[in-house]
C-alpha cells in the first residue's frame, strides 16, 4: 500500500514551504521576464482535478515555442501553453527565479522525437527490404532456434550432434538478439544453418531503432561498386558502403577471385575497421580459410566469432515428407 500522503502530494517543494505560495507574486528586478497577460496569475491553489499538475501556484514564463518546434499544451493548467513557469516564491527562496520546464512541454518533445524516429525507422526498413530481397522476411522474431534437428551435420572436419547443433543455434540466436553495432560479428558455419537469417534479423531490429544498415553478399556488394564504373559513381558507392553505421557482408568467400575484388573488399573492410564501424560477416568458411591474410587479421582482431552449425533448414521439409 502506498502512503496516503505520498499519493496525495504531487512533486514539489517540501510541505513546509507551501506557505510561500499563498503570497502574492512580486516582480523582482532581475527575475526572468514574464509573458504578456500572464503576469497576474491567480494565487489560489491550482485545481487538483488534473493529476499531472504540481500542487504549486505557478506563473507561466514567456513562451519559447518557435515554428516547427514541439510546443506546450495551450490548455495546460500549469503553464497555460507557455511551456515554462516560475514558482511564486519571494526573493531568497531556493526556487526563486528558477525557470521550470513544464511537463506538458517535455511530453510534447518526447512525442516529437518518437515521431521523427518512427519516420526514420519506416524509411530505413523500406530501403532495407529492397536490399534484402529473399531475406526480407527474415526477422529475429521469425528465427526458430528450436526447429527440428534430425541428424548430425559435418562442418570444418567435425561432426556436430543434434545436441551440439541446438547449443550453437541457441548461442548464435542470443548473440544476435543482444547485438549492438559497436563491434563486428563473424558468423560462420554449415550451409543453411541460418547465418544470413540472423544477420538480416539484426538489420531489421536495428532499422526499427533508427540505425541505418546495408546488406549484400560479398559478390553482390562488389558488383554494385563495379557497376558504378559506367557512370563514374564507383567511388561514391564504395564510400557509402564504407560509411554506413552497419554493413552486412553475407557469404564472405564466395566472391570471384580477382585482384580488383580482393583489393576492393579489403579496402571496404579495412576502412570500416579503421573508423570503428561495425561489420557483420557470414561465411560457410572458418576465418582462417579466407585467401586474403589481411582480411583474416582484421576479422580476428575485431569481430566476435560465432559458430552456427545446424541442419539445413531448407531441407527440413524434405526430411518430414520422407519420414
Ligand atoms: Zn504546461
Amino acid at each position: 500500500m502506498r502512503d496516503q500522503n505520498e499519493a496525495r502530494d504531487p512533486p514539489g517543494p517540501p510541505a513546509a514551504d507551501r506557505g510561500w505560495f499563498q503570497q502574492r507574486p512580486q516582480r523582482i528586478a532581475g527575475s526572468p521576464p514574464l509573458g504578456p497577460q500572464r503576469r497576474e496569475m491567480p494565487i489560489s491553489p491550482p485545481s487538483r482535478s488534473r493529476t499531472s499538475s504540481p500542487a504549486l501556484t505557478s506563473r507561466p514564463a514567456s513562451s519559447w515555442s518557435s515554428a516547427g518546434a514541439p510546443s506546450a499544451d495551450p490548455d495546460c493548467s500549469v503553464c497555460r501553453g507557455a511551456g515554462h513557469y516560475l514558482y511564486d516564491v519571494p526573493y531568497g527562496h531556493p526556487h526563486f527565479g528558477q525557470l521550470q520546464r513544464c511537463q506538458c512541454l517535455e511530453a510534447a518533445q518526447v512525442a516529437a522525437r518518437q515521431a521523427v524516429l518512427a519516420t526514420r525507422a519506416a524509411a530505413l526498413t523500406t530501403q532495407l527490404q529492397a536490399e534484402l530481397g529473399r531475406l526480407q522476411h527474415c526477422t529475429l522474431e521469425r528465427f526458430d532456434p528450436h526447429r527440428p534437428l534430425p541428424g548430425s551435420v559435418e562442418w570444418d572436419g567435425k561432426a556436430y550432434t543434434p545436441a551440439e547443433q541446438r547449443k550453437s543455434l541457441l548461442w548464435a540466436y542470443s548473440v544476435a538478439r543482444q547485438y549492438e553495432p559497436v563491434e563486428s560479428l563473424y558468423i560462420h558455419g554449415s550451409y543453411g544453418s541460418g547465418k544470413s537469417h540472423l544477420a538480416a534479423g539484426i538489420l531489421h531490429s536495428l532499422a526499427a531503432r533508427g540505425v541505418a544498415g546495408r546488406y549484400g553478399s560479398a559478390p553482390a556488394l562488389l558488383r554494385l561498386v563495379r557497376q558504378g564504373f559506367r557512370d563514374g559513381s564507383a567511388d561514391d558507392r564504395l564510400e557509402a558502403l564504407m560509411t554506413v553505421p552497419l554493413l552486412v557482408i553475407d557469404d564472405l568467400g564466395t566472391e570471384h577471385e580477382s585482384g580488383w575484388s580482393e583489393a576492393s573488399l579489403f579496402d571496404l573492410i579495412n576502412i570500416r575497421y579503421l573508423n570503428d564501424r561495425a561489420t557483420i560477416f557470414t561465411s560457410n568458411d572458418p576465418v582462417e580459410a579466407h585467401r586474403d591474410e589481411r582480411i583474416i587479421t582484421r576479422i580476428n582482431g575485431t569481430a566476435q566469432i560465432v559458430t552456427l552449425v545446424a541442419f539445413d533448414h531448407r531441407r527440413l521439409g524434405h526430411v518430414a515428407e520422407s519420414a
